[in-house]
């Protein structure tokens, strides 16, 4: 009741035009996480590794304490948490952290602005659009008058309802995200921008579905025509009566209505907003056929033959059925024992593999007690994902054990005839040199490196001689068109080939506040 009061007088106080005399008072929070629904993996609370508090000053490197953005506001970080890509998330799992997410808010009302860190492309057992759920809750909480600045990856979806109740929204532009940290610095800009001029709230919100449906691997902004499509957004924005926005590619595995591209664009003038919106939706759209992977794509016998007879080393195949950072369970062994079985690797002088990597806690406890230069003799994987393989046989050489990483907690490295096959705790995506060399393993010496993972990360990308994507079964099978969608809707290219030109024209979204809006 008393909360009830409360939001009735501070949106009094806002209808009626009075702002912050002294800084604007801006809470933080937010839940990110890409979950597949193919996948028979489930993601709990503790993935997350949620920041509470002041801690969650310590995720933003802009928000260092004597930065200059960090004097601009009173901040009350609510609560951040990013999970690894998995399985959906149990509904417990969700509802505690939302729960404390939205007691926190309530404790430290009122904000002027919100500050709202999503990824979104989660998928919670048992609930549609959990963004769009997520942000409609925090409303209830916060009131329709604070101003929410949305900084989201462009593989997550923007539903209706996150767009109607965001008041400024941006994403990444670039895919593999090497510009994370600079779009959510320029989505709490946007936000810092509009309350410090009294602008508040922006006019317009066009918002334009995209009937496409595409993988990340497609969609590359490496090369064209993901490159050009995503370049445009920049200088299309830069108007004066825009404030930003951006092309959304949306997640595939997932089957939701919500799942599919999108563009956004927030501003004050209706014709430059709708026409900038249009502009990018129809070059996303137009480039629609274009779209491919970024990297030779071939059965994995013709990936891993093409790696043995290359002379270019290393040589990359990625193992991307079952990457875990778009959403696999990590721990599908289907490769892993196809590897195993092949010859060519069955003696110490064989060619050099590095396989990153397989979950398996109880060879790692073996490995802990053979220690290093020991033998072990056990199983690994298959243990979430047992659909096309079962568990791994691993006998070999324990070459290290590293403890403390925040994802597999333990990794060793173990070595079967020429195989240097990596055990982990738990799944952890290999994406940078150092996650291979402090295992004492050095990939730019291997002869080939297969990675469970999609597009090289930057480090990985840079380093290959050579690099092949291998299509394999999994929780994210590249090949979505023999995924079976029940929900998304249709027509959708690429699933639906004749299909008609969609509407591409803008469609304004209302305010959270339409009442008080002129
Ligand atoms: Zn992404």
């Amino acid at each position: 009741m008393k909360r009830t009061w409360t939001l009735l007088l501070l949106s009094l106080a806002a209808a009626c035009g009075s702002r912050p005399k002294s800084l604007p008072r801006i809470a933080i929070a937010g839940l990110g996480i890409e979950s597949s629904t193919f996948s028979p993996a489930l993601t709990d609370e503790a993935a997350f590794h949620a920041q509470y508090d002041t801690a969650v000053f310590g995720i933003y490197p802009f928000m260092a304490k004597d930065s200059p953005l960090r004097g601009r506001a009173v901040w009350i970080p609510a609560i951040v948490g990013h999970s690894l890509p998995g399985g959906a998330v149990t509904r417990a799992a969700y509802e505690s952290l939302l729960n404390k997410m939205l007691d926190s808010l309530n404790a430290h009302l009122p904000y002027d602005g919100l500050f709202f860190d999503i990824h979104g492309a989660m998928s919670v057992v048992g609930l549609d659009d959990p963004e769009g759920d997520m942000i409609k809750r925090i409303r209830k909480v916060v009131g329709p008058h604070t101003l929410i600045s949305t900084s989201m990856d462009l593989h997550g979806n923007v539903s209706e309802t996150l767009a109607e109740n965001t008041d400024l929204i941006t994403d990444y532009r670039l895919a593999p995200h090497e510009d994370a940290m600079e779009t959510k610095q320029r989505a709490v800009e946007d936000l810092l921008e509009r309350l410090e001029s009294g602008k508040g709230k922006p006019r317009y919100k066009a918002w334009i579905p995209i009937p496409v449906l595409l993988p990340g691997e497609k969609t590359s902004t490496r090369i064209e025509p993901a490159k050009s499509v995503f370049k445009a957004v920049k200088p299309t924005l830069a108007q004066e009566g825009i404030i930003d926005g951006g092309i959304w590619v949306g997640y595939p595995w997932a089957d939701e209505p919500r799942n599919h591209a999108v563009v956004m664009v927030t501003g004050d003038d209706s014709a430059k907003v709708s026409h900038a919106a249009e502009t990018l939706a129809n070059g996303f759209w137009s480039a629609r056929s274009g779209y491919a992977f970024v990297a030779p794509t071939a059965s994995w016998d013709q990936a891993l033959d093409s790696a043995l007879a290359s002379h270019k080393h290393p040589y990359f195949i990625s193992d991307m059925g079952d990457n875990p950072t778009a959403g696999g369970a990590g721990d599908v062994t289907w490769t892993l024992n196809k590897l195993l079985a092949r010859p060519e690797f069955k003696k110490a002088n064989g060619p050099t593999l590095i396989y990153a990597s397989i979950p398996g806690p109880d060879l790692v406890e073996q490995a802990i007690s053979a220690g290093v230069g020991g033998h072990v003799d056990g199983y690994a994987g298959a243990k979430v994902d047992g659909r096309y393989s079962p568990p791994a046989h691993i006998a070999g050489t324990v070459e290290s054990i590293v403890y403390g990483d925040k994802d597999a907690e333990v990794e060793t490295s173990v070595r079967v005839g020429s195989l240097h096959v990596i055990v982990t705790k738990k799944r952890k995506p290999y994406h940078r040199e150092i996650d291979f060399t402090r295992l004492g393993l050095n990939p730019r010496k291997a002869d080939i490196v297969v990675v469970k993972i999609g597009y090289l990360e930057p480090e990985l990308y840079a380093m290959k001689a050579d690099w092949m994507m291998a299509l394999t079964p999994g929780g994210v099978d590249q090949d979505i068109e023999h995924l079976t969608y029940n929900r998304i809707r249709r027509p959708m290219f690429p699933f639906d080939k004749n299909m008609p030109e969609p509407d591409l024209h803008a469609r304004f979204v209302p305010a959270s506040d339409t009442f008080s809006q002129p």
